[in-house]
């Protein structure tokens, strides 16, 4: 049996037309397959290699750390030093009420964890979230997924939550003294790129400040950089007061983490203690590329290239069949009429090299979110590519 025969008959598949790109080596911003044909990587396994793949930096921590020790015991109980440094480096670079980091083994559970803590930090049980938001597959955060298409598989799922449209001005009325939490992408992905209009994002911050409310902003997509800024709220004036982070967090590696105050955090220690249990979370491997990763990041400021490089992608993305390009810095939603003029622009470009995607609310948006290190003539490839997939279907 060949690994695709295998891949199709042996491993859990989530679709009936998986991709069945078989990559035998990734650097930077390309990628190889099993023929020696190279890709350009255009989404960065969905918002996650933003030093690009296999950063050497990246690479010689993980090696390092898996040489000194990998696992020893469940998050929480014994200090290890990737752990450590990886928290104080963090947190270094958040507002100071943003000091206390529990790491996880992915985006979906820390927002599991960040929903527990809210809950046991207010007593309360009331969950707003938003209509297109995504955060992820577990039950908790299905429940909270901003579509029914997505929901409706697996009830009964978690009671007392509330979806308001995002930039409507509803739900601040429904943020009360009942509420234990708003939870929010700061940037929404999955509709295809939708930024918080004017002040909104500040009110809801205002509003959840006035009840007693956690305010939870989820940077899953957003973080490390990808809008413009190391974090995306930064850019609206707003502070969280639990922060989830994942994707880009590990750089490359599996991590996530919820991000709050120490007082917050230290709820789970009590009545009853063990709040939160994981063992793999904050895995020492993990922590050690992420913070090679963090630290690349930060040293030579990626994300201060970004405005330039999305300006280059804004300029060259002109074509007619092209009806809008949002943009929240490296991360574009190019739209098109329809989804099947998306996938077969989509089909096109892997058949040519150039590997990207579309958005799960936005079928009829291609995704656009690579490594933050893409260079200028990488990005002029890559649109020239999409701009020839289109004109091939005029
Ligand atoms: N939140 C957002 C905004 C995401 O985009 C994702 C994943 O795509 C998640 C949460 C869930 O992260 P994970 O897939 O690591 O569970």
């Amino acid at each position: 049996m060949t690994n695709r025969q295998i891949f199709l008959q042996h491993v859990g598949q989530t679709s009936t037309e998986p991709l069945c790109l078989e990559i035998v080596k990734a650097a930077g911003v390309e990628m190889w397959d099993v023929n020696g044909k190279r890709f350009i990587d255009l989404i960065a396994g969905i918002s996650v290699c933003n030093v690009g793949h296999c950063h050497p930096e990246v690479v010689a921590a993980v090696q390092g750390q898996a040489s000194e020790y990998m696992h020893l015991l469940v998050y929480g109980e014994f200090v290890q030093a990737p752990q450590v440094r990886y928290a104080a480096a963090l947190t270094q670079q958040l507002p100071p009420t943003l000091n206390s980091v529990y790491f996880t083994n992915s985006g979906a559970e820390a927002t599991e964890g960040a929903m527990k803590l809210a809950k046991r930090y207010t007593g309360r049980s009331k969950i707003i979230a938003f209509n297109h938001s995504y955060h992820g597959s577990t039950q908790g955060a299905l429940s909270i997924i901003g579509d029914e298409f997505w929901r409706q598989a697996y009830r009964p799922l978690l009671p007392d939550v509330y979806h308001y449209n995002y930039n409507s001005n509803e739900v601040l009325a429904a943020i009360d003294e009942q509420t234990a939490c708003v939870i929010m992408e700061t940037v929404q992905a999955e509709k295809g790129i939708i930024k918080p209009a004017g002040e909104w994002i500040a009110k809801i911050e205002q509003r959840c400040k006035a009840t007693g409310t956690l305010f939870i902003l989820d940077e899953i997509q957003t973080g490390f950089g990808r809008t413009g800024t190391l974090w995306a709220f930064e850019q609206y004036g707003v502070v969280p007061d639990i922060l989830l982070l994942g994707k880009a967090l590990g750089g490359g590696m599996p991590l996530g983490a919820f991000v709050a105050d120490k007082q917050i955090m230290d709820s789970f220690t009590v009545s009853p203690v063990l709040g939160h249990i994981t063992t793999f979370g904050g895995h020492p491997v993990s922590c050690a590329g992420g913070l090679a990763a963090f630290e690349v990041l930060t040293r030579e400021s990626l994300y201060k290239q970004v405005e330039a490089k999305t300006e280059l992608f804004l300029r060259l993305l002109k074509h007619h069949q092209i009806l809008d390009v949002r943009a929240a810095g490296l991360w574009m939603a190019v739209e098109f009429d329809s989804f099947s003029t998306c996938k077969r622009v989509i089909d096109a470009c892997i058949a040519k090299g150039l590997i990207t995607d579309w958005f799960l609310f936005a079928p009829n948006c291609l995704r656009i979110a690579p490594p933050l290190t893409i260079s200028e003539n990488e990005i002029v490839e890559a649109c020239e590519i999409i701009l020839a997939c289109l004109s091939a279907g005029d």
